[in-house]
């Protein structure tokens, strides 16, 4: 009744890397986006579980066979839709390290190395970016769970008893007020909604025409929500919005969260790793500021799923929110180390920070802000490519690697320009060549192009463009 002998996981491990190596240095021959339709894996795959054992080759064939026109392929070069999250090879390697370790690194007990691996990394990250010492970070598994914890941060701060007495039902609370953008990504709506805020508590700034937070509209708003009843606690600015990686005025929002003793989240998922760039410090000013703020290497550093940022000045208030230790968790170091159970609402933890490890030792830092540069000027080249030719229009600026834009025949009216420019996603998208996505501007219909991919060179962008335009050519 044991587990796979040594000498067959050996063999199998090696076949499974050469699997993964095939299927990178081949990934071109897939098309970016899966083409099946709804249900046709799962009527694929047996409806009850084999009651013998079988062999792994076997298993492994039948990913050929069952799966694989089911895979969309983010790690294709042709794959430019939302943002990229691409897996490097240290990332690939950390995660078999990760899975053969096996380890939970709730408790220091569990696994010391864990806990002041992670501690170490967070001190790396945080000089990368360029933040303070005042910092301390911790690996979650994705920007919505990071932002779901500042928002709770933010909640904890008020001191209104909400962890011993929660929300509902009490007279003696007022109602609760998030601020971010019209433009904010909807994670910061879910978690507002996990908290008990509810969706009135959220008030939707206005942007600009770049697409940036309104500051003194913010302000506005505040000041009429004092005056009725609402009780204001926390303001989330983006750094690199989903839609047009626009980015709000942080210093400005800064300034009216101390003037209002507000939390100030800064998402920063998509964007926050340009920092590492010295020609885009610019992106950080004010983030000194913050509460908090997340960054998420699983999108711009070539870390495979998952791995999220979040740093804070205030983990005590993070341990303060929810700190709940029972009797068998309890150790007899708890006065000397950081249990990283007590800083979020999950107990089990993943060992993250080895990918971060791999990843920033086998790149280097001028490695990994070097490759996110090179997508930062093939964006700008592709801008200028839009906005050099006739039919086509760019809708927002391109601060950093994503680029709205939609083609622009002559003479048709905004809802013809819609319905164009949704076929020309759609015949592009089963072109089985390249796959992008889209977002609405304006009541307009944008089709959206990122460039983030570690596989990303020039010429996958060229033949986008090429492939755009051939497909535009024809709907005319
Ligand atoms: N914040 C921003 C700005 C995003 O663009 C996204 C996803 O694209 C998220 C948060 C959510 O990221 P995650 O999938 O890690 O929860």
């Amino acid at each position: 009744m044991s587990d796979m002998p040594l000498e067959e996981f050996r063999k199998n491990g090696h076949q499974f890397v050469d699997w993964i190596a095939d299927y990178l240095k081949d990934i071109e021959k897939y098309p970016p986006l899966s083409q099946v339709n709804p249900g046709d894996i799962l009527k694929r795959i047996p409806q009850s579980p084999p009651q013998k054992g079988e062999d792994i080759e076997k298993v492994l064939a039948d990913v050929d066979q069952l799966l694989m026109d089911g895979i969309t392929h983010w790690n294709h070069p042709g794959f430019m839709a939302y943002f990229n999250s691409t897996s490097s090879g240290p990332g690939i390697l950390a995660e078999i390290l990760t899975a053969g370790l096996g380890i939970n690194g709730m408790l220091w007990k569990t696994s010391p190395a864990f806990t002041e691996h992670e501690r170490a990394m967070m001190n790396w990250f945080r000089q990368m970016v360029g933040l303070p010492e005042n910092y301390w970070g911790i690996i979650y598994d994705t920007a919505s769970t990071s932002s779901m914890h500042a928002i709770a941060s933010a909640r904890e701060q008020l001191n209104l008893g909400f962890r011993e007495k929660g929300m509902a039902g009490r007279s003696d609370v007022p109602r609760l007020r998030l601020y971010c953008s019209e433009h904010a990504h909807s994670s910061i709506e879910k978690g507002a909604l996990t908290l008990g805020i509810g969706l009135e508590g959220i008030k939707k700034i206005p942007v600009n025409d770049k697409f940036e937070m309104i500051s003194q509209k913010l302000e506005e708003a505040i000041t009429q929500d004092l005056k009725s009843g609402w009780k204001p606690f926390c303001v989330v600015a983006t750094v690199g919005t989903t839609s047009t990686t626009s980015v709000d005025p942080v210093e400005e929002i800064a300034s009216i969260c101390e003037k209002n003793n507000l939390w100030l989240h800064i998402d920063a998922a998509y964007a926050g790793v340009t920092a590492m760039i010295p020609e885009m410090k610019c992106i950080t000013k004010g983030w000194e500021r913050a509460d908090s703020i997340v960054i998420n290497p699983h999108k711009w550093m070539f870390t495979p799923m998952d791995l999220s940022v979040y740093f804070t000045r205030k983990p005590e208030i993070l341990k303060q929110a929810f700190s709940l230790v029972p009797e068998y968790l309890k150790t007899n170091k708890d006065d000397e180390v950081e249990n990283l159970m007590d800083y979020g609402i999950q107990l089990g933890r993943r060992f993250r920070s080895l990918k971060l490890w791999f990843i920033i030792r086998y790149f280097g830092v001028e490695g990994l802000a070097a490759r996110i540069k090179l997508h930062i000027e093939l964006a700008k080249e592709f801008a200028k490519w839009i906005d050099d030719e006739k039919d086509f229009e760019r809708l927002a600026p391109v601060p950093f690697s994503t680029i709205c834009f939609r083609c622009t025949p002559g003479n048709k009216t905004e809802e013809e320009l819609n319905k164009l420019n949704e076929k020309l996603l759609d015949d592009i998208n089963t072109s089985g060549k390249i796959f992008l996505s889209h977002t609405k501007l304006n009541g307009k219909f944008v089709i959206r192009l990122t460039i983030g991919s570690i596989r990303h060179e020039r010429r996958h962008i060229m033949e986008a463009w090429e492939l755009i335009k051939e497909s535009a050519t024809k709907l005319k």
